[in-house]
């Protein structure tokens, strides 16, 4: 039998960064770096989950920052991120206005600091649906409140009268009520219990199975095994493994990831050996992981067609 799926109205977009640097200067003198992001490349597919994994301050959220044109004042960039035609590295102010909500929506990490204290959750969604000309207490708003288990009354709560973890699944409502074309969640169920985390990366995938492109960022490679397709492993500020869900995430090629696969409860906490890497000016031409396993590496590249890997250690076939 042959369905026929409604394409979604929104329009529907890739994102693609290309080389992409990006340095953020630190204050005092003389000037320090951090380089948050060194030559990353990354496709964001219609349809796909892509999960963006490393530990905290590996650089990952600053990259949800340029998505979304939200780089602090000062940053140097480097490389593209293209949305259609927009480069959002370089996109004005007006242009990338445009552009978020509808084509690109974000789920930041601390949802109580985003929603407007003096509005109610209905109000404050009824504005935005209606600045991006879709109807006010649509059906589906409600729909997206019952995927999320949140009670048909918190449309009528103030934002104090919400608990942290019902602001988080309002945040992603509102975010998901806009359908944009290309959603970057930015650690979405960290603040979460297990049960309504579940929710959200559940609400996450179905709007990529609507057609559209989610970028997943998180700590949580439990969350990325779960509703991802692609996986790409972030240290340092580098992509360091880029692949499907399996093999990245059950059988790993990088050190990185099975570094951070080993330390998961199931596989017995192992801490990576030596100490995290600063991302205050490193040295660009030496790989920061395979320095701090103390390990020399060659540049590696595509091992399939669809799996990419940074660097093996030297001497490996
Ligand atoms: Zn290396």
């Amino acid at each position: 039998m042959t369905t026929t799926t409604a394409m979604p109205t929104t329009m529907l977009g890739s994102v693609r960064l290309d080389e992409v640097s990006i340095r953020i200067g630190l204050p005092g003198s003389p000037r320090r770096w951090v380089h948050a992001a060194e030559r990353v490349s990354l496709d964001l597919v219609p349809g796909r989950v892509t999960a963006v994994v490393g530990e905290s301050g590996c650089g990952k959220s600053v990259l949800a920052l340029a998505l979304m044109g939200l780089l602090p004042a000062g940053t140097i960039t480097a490389g593209s991120i293209h949305y259609g035609d927009v480069d959002l590295l370089t996109a004005s102010e007006r242009v990338l206005q445009g552009i978020r909500g509808g084509g690109l929506g974000l789920i930041p990490q601390s949802a109580a600091t985003h929603l407007n204290p003096v509005r109610t959750v209905g109000s404050t969604m009824a504005e935005a649906l209606a600045a991006h000309g879709r109807p006010t207490g649509a059906d589906g708003v409600r729909a997206l409140l019952d995927e999320l288990a949140l009670p048909a009354g918190t449309i009528d709560r103030y934002p104090h009268e919400l608990s942290g973890g019902m602001a988080q699944r309002v945040l992603v409502a509102m975010t998901l009520a806009l359908r944009p074309a290309v959603v970057v969640a930015d650690e979405p169920t960290s603040a979460l219990d297990p049960g309504t985390a579940r929710l959200v990366l559940a609400a996450l995938r179905n709007h990529a199975d609507a057609g559209h492109a989610v970028m997943l960022i998180t700590h949580d490679l439990v969350a990325a095994r779960e509703v991802a397709d692609t996986v790409a492993v972030m240290y340092a500020g580098r992509l360091m493994e880029i692949g499907p869900v399996d093999p990245v995430l059950v059988r790993p090629r990088h050190g990185y990831s099975r570094a951070l696969l080993d330390a998961l409860p199931e596989n017995g906490m192992t801490p990576a050996p030596g100490l995290p890497s600063s991302l205050v000016d490193p040295d660009p031409s030496v790989c920061a992981w395979h320095t701090r396993v103390g390990v020399p590496c060659v540049p590696a590249g595509r091992v399939d067609d669809d799996h990419w890997l940074a660097c093996v250690p030297a001497g490996w076939s």
